[in-house]
């Protein structure tokens, strides 16, 4: 199994931004939110269990899963978002751990904003946390999904708190300031990336 390092931060805090960079470094990535997507596509037993147990209104016209919908149920429902949350975790997981399994890099990247919610800390070796102010989260996420304000800052309040994610990392990379210097920070982790992974499979 190579070395796996787990990538987390909050909401427009410059997770993708990282993961992309890396990738170009010809690190093996892996994305816990497309994964998430892949486990409730049309035809999966997950789809089929969550448009019984919340209603077939989920589903557009072509069988896909209404993802904005559900969001909105969860997010107001604790309940929902537990039962939810029972179904597709352990499956998320798995296919996490099959296509870690698969890495072919010098170390292979988990990026996931759940990685400290979940038990997917569990899968990586190290963990980095991209950091930025809570005001500059806001203004990149909304200048990127052209969503509202309000929206931004009701996902920020339930996600974990910045100290506490912080608390967790093992790697705090800074995302404090412009994109230039975010690369060069990205291009210096990953040299000691690689020799940690070095190390560890010495
Ligand atoms: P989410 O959890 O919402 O998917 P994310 O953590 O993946 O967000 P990114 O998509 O990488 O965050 O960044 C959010 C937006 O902010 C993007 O449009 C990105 O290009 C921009 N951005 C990221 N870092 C910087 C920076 N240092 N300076 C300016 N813009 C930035």
């Amino acid at each position: 199994m190579a070395f796996i390092v787990g990538l987390t931060g909050g909401i427009g805090s410059g997770k993708t931004q990282v993961a992309d960079r890396l990738a170009e470094l010809g690190v093996d990535v892996i994305d816990a939110d497309v994964v998430a997507r892949e486990v409730v596509e049309p035809g999966t037993d997950a789809l089929a269990s969550i448009a019984q147990h919340f209603g077939y209104h989920l589903l557009d016209q072509d069988g896909r899963l209404k993802r904005d919908k559900l969001r909105q149920i969860i997010f107001s429902d604790k309940q929902a978002k537990t039962w939810l949350e029972k179904l597709l975790h352990p499956l998320i997981g798995s296919s996490i751990k099959t296509q870690l399994a698969q890495i072919n890099s010098p170390y292979g990247l988990l990026v996931s904003p759940l990685l400290l919610e979940t038990e997917q800390n569990k899968l990586v070796d190290k963990i980095i946390v991209v950091d930025a102010d809570p005001s500059q989260q806001l203004a990149r996420a909304i200048n990127r999904d052209v969503t509202n304000l309000a929206e931004v800052e009701a996902i920020m309040a339930a996600q974990m708190s910045r100290n506490k994610r912080l608390s967790k990392a093992d790697i705090i990379l800074d995302n404090t300031r412009d994109l230039i210097s975010l690369h060069n920070k990205v291009d210096q982790l990953h040299q000691h990336l690689k020799t940690l992974a070095e190390d560890f499979n010495a």
